[in-house]
């Protein structure tokens, strides 16, 4: 190191020490690029030593530290680096009812220390110093990564403790869990995810008893209820692969979705024993099925696929024989062109797709009533490819056989990927 750079952190040293009492930590911490292998206490202690030592050979014609500065409380930490045991108490205290592998120490500073420490670094720079914030965080780290055996991540932490320091406490941010799983939905009236209240939209009113729902149990709620109380979370967030009509069962092998559990103080259960729980629960409703923990990620594949779709129509026919109806169904297959259907253009843009029918086959046939498989594209109105949606739907099955056809029941009874073969935990 050259002279002149000896000199200029002797000299910025000795600005700081001017500036009134300041602990080993808060002096160090402004040099903290300088060494390293040190902690900012041993650092600004080394600095401290090192200018009364100058000071006693004669040398130096400054000031030397005076007693009330040396003995003081620290104004720019406030003296909180002497409370550093405190903190780490609190600490661990909030991480105590929660399981978690890994954590990380966060620090909400308040306001008259980030402007104490603003303040000191107009006078003497920042050319060398670390925030006293990192300081902070990684000493109470360290403490609590001692005293618990987990370890610190800076990138994934399965849970962060905040350090409020106006509040004087520790608040916990629990990173989310993601199970992913299968749904067969066996009646129909079940919505897939909670409805908000027709009359208020969700703000709450007297209609829905101002919970801003639809009393109806969806397929989330009757997750949601076994899988909150299992991993002690706050809330679940539900994420389908699609979704079918409320009035359409779910059947086959089930529909992909990915529970997003909110804030979870358990992280390492039994998935299997939850499986069963949920299933006894629901029992007769829904059935879930191959539950596993899976990342974030997979929420995003799951919504970015497109799934093709096997359904089971039935259809009421009353007055057409069965040959004309096998007939039709070769009309049906094919390019679909359907503007939106009447049903929802309230809430979707009018537009016209095109959609294709891969295969449409005679299940069963009976005088007024025919059941009919359709092997269709993602994203085709069934129940329009059917009835016509007055000329919305072309070609429909209506129109096909020139008479009134509608869509008694709906079944979504396959749920394939883009490449065509069927969605299963075997395909990842
Ligand atoms: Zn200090
Ligand atoms: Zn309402």
């Amino acid at each position: 190191m050259s002279d002149a750079g000896d000199y200029s952190i002797l000299n910025t040293a000795r600005a700081i020490l001017c500036e009134g009492a300041i602990c080993d930590h808060c002096l160090g911490r402004q040099f903290a690029k300088l060494s390293t292998g040190m902690t900012n206490r041993e650092r600004g202690h080394t600095i401290r030593l090192m200018l009364e030592m100058i000071a006693s050979t004669g040398a130096d014609v400054s000031e030397p530290e005076s007693e009330r500065a040396k003995r003081g409380r620290c104004w720019v930490c406030n003296g909180l680096f002497e409370e550093l045991d405190t903190w780490v108490s609190r600490g661990l205290e909030a991480l105590g009812g929660c399981e978690y592998e890994s954590f990380l120490v966060g620090t909400r500073l308040s306001g008259l220390l980030s402007e104490n420490e603003e303040l000191l670094w107009e006078i003497v720079g920042t050319d060398y110093a670390e925030p006293l914030k990192s300081e902070l965080n990684r000493e109470v780290g360290k403490r609590i990564a001692e005293k618990t055996n987990r370890s610190v991540d800076f990138t994934k932490p399965d849970v962060v403790a905040i350090l409020d320091l106006t509040k004087e406490m520790v608040r916990l941010q629990i990173r989310s869990v993601y199970i992913c799983s299968r749904y067969k939905k066996l009646v129909r009236g079940i919505p897939q995810t909670r409805w908000s209240c027709r009359t208020c939209r969700g703000r709450g009113c007297e209609e829905c008893g101002f919970t801003g729902q639809m009393s109806v149990e969806s397929v989330e709620e009757l997750v949601a209820t076994d899988v909150i109380e299992a991993m002690s979370a706050v809330d679940i967030v539900f994420h389908g692969a699609g979704r079918e009509d409320v009035d359409a069962r779910m059947l086959g092998d089930g529909r992909p979705f990915v529970i997003e559990v909110k804030e979870p103080r358990k992280r390492s259960i039994d998935l299997a024993r939850l499986e069963q729980e949920i299933n006894e629960h629901c029992e007769g409703k829904i059935v879930v099925s191959d539950l596993r923990f899976v990342d974030r990620e997979m929420v995003r594949r799951l919504k970015s696929k497109r799934h093709d779709k096997v359904y089971l129509a039935t259809v009421s026919c009353a007055g057409v024989d069965q040959d004309t109806l096998v007939r039709a169904l070769d009309d049906i297959t094919g390019m679909i062109r359907q503007r939106t259907p009447s049903r929802v253009v309230h809430r979707r843009a009018d537009l016209v797709r095109e959609r294709k029918v891969y295969s449409v086959l005679l299940e069963s046939f009976s005088v007024d009533c025919a059941v009919i498989r359709i092997e269709c594209e993602a994203g085709l109105y069934v129940k329009e490819l059917i009835s016509g949606d007055d000329g919305r739907t072309m070609p429909s099955l209506a129109g096909a056989v020139g008479a009134d056809m509608v869509v008694t029941a709906l079944d979504v009874v396959a749920i394939k990927d883009q490449v065509g073969e069927s969605y299963s935990s075997n395909s990842h």
